[in-house]
């Protein structure tokens, strides 16, 4: 059985690059039933991103999906599972994987640290901290322990082939961000294994986040599932399409009259209007 999903985050319109993604990871599911193993392409929204945050975008995603002549099943928005976050981060304080960090983004630049994949890495000034109730903090992963605890682990990409699971780029990663229950990198991890993904289908500007997944996984003792990082659509000033450039969103084309299963096919034949184009193919993405 493959188990796809498609997990947008409900903090503006979707765009040709979210059709593209859910149009892949919905055409692999359905690709496994037609093999006769059996498929399900799920829809989740990661609805825990504080203020930025608008559930009443689901609604039009929905819309967007059915436009595009896809079919799907809802599992529930992360707002409803923060308890699960909640005893993982337990689980890993318990264990001693997590430390406090008050730190602002701006101490965090005045210490003029290494830039990683993921922006400044973590100085590690926090570390060692024991957690005091009284001020908000911040929880990040001991990679170093993490590290030291999981080794060597490996994980698997459709396009990319076998990787070794090397996190150190992001550094002490945030797992519980001070304004919200769970960061992404730790709701998104556990929700693919309670939704009982197999094939975690999303753009390859996530694929370094993978490595950070993987040795989540391990520590949690999750379930390991494969990972398909697709090509990304880009602008034609090369840059990856993004809500704020101006390709109109799905909403708009629906509502200017557009034929959406027209071009869910056009996508599926990797043609693209307003002169957006693919992401080269390699074989490691970056
Ligand atoms: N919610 C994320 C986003 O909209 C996607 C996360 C994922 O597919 O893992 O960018
Ligand atoms: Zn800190």
């Amino acid at each position: 059985m493959v188990v796809t999903r498609f997990a947008p985050s409900p903090n503006g319109s979707l765009h040709l690059g979210h059709a593209f993604s859910a149009i892949t990871a919905h055409d692999l599911a359905r690709e496994a039933v037609g093999r006769g193993e059996g498929g399900r392409f799920l829809l989740r929204i990661e609805d825990i991103d504080g203020p930025r945050s608008r559930p009443e975008l689901a609604d039009e995603f929905r819309r967007d999906l059915e436009w595009l002549g896809l079919e799907w099943e809802d599992v529930p928005a992360q707002s409803s599972r923060i308890a699960s976050y909640d005893a993982a981060t337990a689980r890993l304080l318990d264990e001693g994987m997590l430390f406090p960090c008050t730190c602002t983004r701006a101490e965090i630049a005045a210490m003029q640290p290494r830039v990683g994949q993921d922006g400044a890495i973590y100085p590690g000034t926090c570390k060692g901290r024991l957690l005091d109730p009284e001020k908000p903090a911040a929880l990040r992963l001991d990679m170093d322990r993490a590290m030291a605890r999981v080794g060597e682990i490996a994980w698997s990409d459709a396009l990319a082939g076998a990787q070794i699971a090397d996190p150190r780029e992001f550094g002490d990663v945030v797992l519980v961000r001070k304004d919200a229950p769970a960061s992404y990198h730790l709701a998104a991890t556990l929700d693919d294994a309670a939704d009982g993904v197999t094939l975690v289908t999303r753009g390859r500007d996530l694929f370094h986040a993978t490595h950070i997944h993987r040795v989540l996984q391990a520590l949690l003792g999750l379930p390991v599932p494969q990972w398909h990082h697709h090509e990304l659509l880009l602008d034609p000033d090369g840059q990856k399409l993004a809500k704020r450039r101006n390709s109109p969103s799905l909403a708009d084309r629906r509502a200017a009259g557009e034929d959406g299963r027209l071009l869910a096919e056009q996508l599926r034949l990797r043609r693209f209007p307003d002169d957006i184009s693919l992401s080269r193919p390699t074989s490691e993405a970056s």
